[in-house]
């Protein structure tokens, strides 16, 4: 069975580089991955996708139609091809035999996918029919201060809950710190799994105490907070890898095989308990 590979992130995090990255890898491993574009105001596919959220509705005329801003109507595009979502799940069936990656590439804006009831359809479709891994892609660079990783963190951690209300057990999640061409991603491994250094890094940053002795309202908040993120923390992969380069796309891969494995023995049978 071919495993199912979700790919969200922040505008700018560069998800359509990667995207283009990962497809091209896949390409050039002779393993041609599947497709399917769900960002009706994507520009620009180098690699066509096998199924395109473009060729069924126009988020234009969906905007004119409904008089809506760009955002609703991406959202509205995006509910209205989600209310024929088991047809794209039959033509994924159809390939299970020849295909070992589908990709799914999401609206360019997070909020969109991720906070809508057709994000929560889509992915619950398909994490239903195929292994299923969510990759988080991160702005590394843009994420080194102490206090806008944690927000970041946070964000993804929220996200992670919201994908798997329906099943209520939570999709393997890898998160992708991209751009490590740029800035590698190292200060963030440390962050993650020694709670201490990060905190020493915070206080650095921003202070532990205010002018009168107190602990600052962030280093409070931090307190709270390092029981979440540390199990979070717990239960995802991270990998380091430059879309422009080409760098740690090979780890990539080994993280989505772990997840595979992941998805089998903890997700399929909650799923199963479910049903
Ligand atoms: P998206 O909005 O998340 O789809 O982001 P894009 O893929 O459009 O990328 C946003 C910007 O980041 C573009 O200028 C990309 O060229 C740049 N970018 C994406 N990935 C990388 C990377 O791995 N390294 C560097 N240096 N720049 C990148």
């Amino acid at each position: 069975k071919p495993i199912a590979i979700i790919t969200i992130g922040m505008a700018g995090a560069g998800k359509s580089t990667f995207v283009q990255r990962i497809n091209s890898y896949l390409h050039s491993e002779n393993k041609p991955p599947y497709v399917v574009n769900l960002d009706p105001a994507v520009a620009h596919v180098p690699f066509e996708a096998n199924i395109d959220i473009r060729d069924t509705v126009n988020y234009q005329e969906v905007m004119k139609q409904y008089n809506l801003g760009p955002n609703g109507g991406i959202l509205t595009a995006l509910n209205l091809f989600t209310t024929k979502f088991d047809q794209v799940l039959g033509l994924i069936e159809k390939r299970t035999e020849t295909v070992d990656y589908v990709i799914l590439d999401t609206p360019g804006q997070i909020e969109i996918f991720t906070w809508s009831a057709s994000g929560a359809i889509i992915t619950d479709a398909i994490a239903s029919s195929l292994p299923t891994v969510v990759a988080y892609i991160i702005d590394t660079p843009r994420t080194t201060a102490p206090a806008t990783f944690m927000s970041n963190m946070l964000y993804a951690c929220r996200v992670r809950l919201r994908l798997a209300i329906l099943y209520k057990t939570k999709l393997p999640f890898i998160l992708v710190f991209n751009k490590t061409d740029v800035q590698p991603h190292d200060f963030a491994l440390t962050w993650m799994h020694d709670f201490e250094e990060f905190q020493a890094a915070l206080a650095a940053h921003s202070g532990t105490r205010d002018a009168e002795g107190e602990p600052t309202y962030m280093n409070s908040l931090m307190n709270s907070m390092s029981l979440v993120l540390d199990e979070f923390y717990k239960h995802l992969k991270a990998v380091g890898v430059s879309s422009t380069t080409g760098q740690g796309v090979k780890d990539f891969f080994e993280a989505v095989e772990g997840c595979r494995e992941e998805y089998e023995k903890e997700y399929l049978p909650e799923l199963e308990r479910a049903r």
